[in-house]
């Protein structure tokens, strides 16, 4: 295959000098450039170049039907007519605030905001504004979005308080932000038992920001207990797991009922969201009901909720989840059994691990993420996009065909063969 990036590369070295690291988003700075998406569709994206490549990378998870899926864009289309931004209440609100309440039973109300890290700062916020307690607890390597009480080093040790893991993070913005490792309810417990003032725990039910990493049996289960007996709230953050690894999310496939719930991504259809949702008690201390603030301009858009309710419906309505496990389990099956390699998946999510299989973040970290940048390189010239770091997980999506999921498989195979 006769492949180059020239226009990208062209076009990378006008951006270093207007974007920082030449991207809107760190992730996207690949080295030496990334590629410049020309147009997508369905399971394919073309860049500048002329390169077409299977995706899968599905924009980091909200396109679980495809580029531009039709049912979407037509739905998006009707919307634009009759405007986009109207800053008043809109009737689909409502509809679709009632689709997400029946089909996430432990989101009794809820608010729809912009993005997920907007999600879960309002969710803590809403923690700490109810309970009237100051420390949070988050699990180590868990990706919440970019602010502040998030933004904490792992491995800082359960006891001692978050250290900042970025620049212009006062100390004491983290200094109530306490960290637990995942898959270990006995760390929890006893974090919580030598602290009184924990407002909430806020974790991905599945891990899928350090690379993916799987709850082991009855971990969550634990967690619940463990969280309801000493009275701190359980915020799931399910920006990614929501309507992904089944359409009411990890809490549906566990059987779990957290008090708070944020989600994102496949919710706003491919347009910017976050939502967060729980228990119609904790949801009344938010304004203009509440003393916990939140507001925004383009919260609640028509045209947000119109893509994302297209596409909840589209979810409810077809037998997508079936078709995808099975698409994800096969690419599995073949990877481990032909290039012996632990390959995690879960759903449409899937995850080849350079290293042995992590059950938490310190395992994540031996992983080796150099030789995953040469096998990212290498499958990229052979036509199939992976998220560009170790610590990202692959999505596949409805319009993935079995064909492509062959595909897939094979230049997997054969990449990992020549590294
Ligand atoms: C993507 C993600 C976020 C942040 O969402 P943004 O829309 O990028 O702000 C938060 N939590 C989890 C688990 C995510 O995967």
């Amino acid at each position: 295959m006769d492949f180059n990036l020239e226009k990208s590369k062209n076009l990378y070295s006008h951006a270093i000098d207007i974007l920082p690291g030449g991207v809107s988003s760190p992730v996207r700075a690949v080295k030496p450039q990334p590629f410049y998406t020309k147009y997508a569709k369905g399971s394919r994206i073309v860049d500048v170049d002329g390169n077409e490549y299977i995706d899968c990378c599905m924009a980091y998870g909200p396109l679980i039907l495809g580029h531009a899926h039709p049912v979407v864009r037509e739905a998006i289309e009707r919307q634009l007519e009759k405007g986009w931004l109207y800053g008043t209440p809109v009737e689909l609100e409502i509809e679709y605030g009632k689709l997400i309440k029946k089909l996430y039973p432990s989101i009794e109300m809820l608010r729809f905001v912009n993005s997920g890290s907007e999600a879960t700062m309002s969710a803590i916020r809403l923690a700490r504004g109810f309970t009237g307690k100051k420390k949070i607890v988050k699990v180590e390597g868990s990706f919440h979005g970019a602010h502040d009480a998030v933004l904490v080093k792992a491995g800082s040790g359960a006891t001692t308080h978050g250290v900042p893991n970025s620049a212009g993070v006062p100390e004491e913005f983290v200094a109530n932000t306490l960290q637990v490792p995942y898959n270990d309810a006995e760390a929890l417990a006893d974090l919580l038992e030598k602290n009184e003032d924990v407002a909430c725990l806020i974790l991905e039910p599945i891990m899928g920001n350090s690379s993916l990493i799987l709850p082991e049996e009855d971990y969550l289960k634990e967690v619940r207990k463990i969280t309801a007996e000493n009275d701190v709230l359980l915020i799931f953050d399910e920006i990614i797991t929501g309507f992904r690894v089944s359409i009411g999310g990890a809490q549906e496939l566990y059987g779990i009922k957290p008090d708070i719930t944020t989600l994102g991504k496949i919710a706003g259809g491919g347009l910017p969201c976050g939502i967060f949702g729980g228990r119609k008690e904790i949801m009344e201390s938010i304004s203009p009901v509440g003393p916990v603030y939140q507001a925004g301009t383009f919260s609640g858009n028509p045209l947000t909720l119109t893509a994302g309710y297209a596409t909840v419906r589209f979810l409810m309505e077809n037998e997508v989840y079936n078709y995808l496990k099975k698409l994800t389990e096969d690419i599995a099956e073949r990877v481990r059994d032909a290039a012996k390699v632990d390959v995690g998946h879960i759903a449409s999510m899937f995850c080849i691990y350079f290293g042995q299989k992590p059950r938490n973040y310190q395992d994540a970290l031996k992983l080796d993420a150099e030789k995953f940048k040469a096998f990212f390189w290498e499958l990229l010239k052979e036509g199939v996009f992976f998220p560009p770091s170790q610590y990202e997980t692959c999505f596949l999506s409805y319009s993935h065909s079995e064909s492509d999921a062959e595909k897939i498989a094979e230049a997997v195979i054969e990449c990992l063969r020549k590294l």
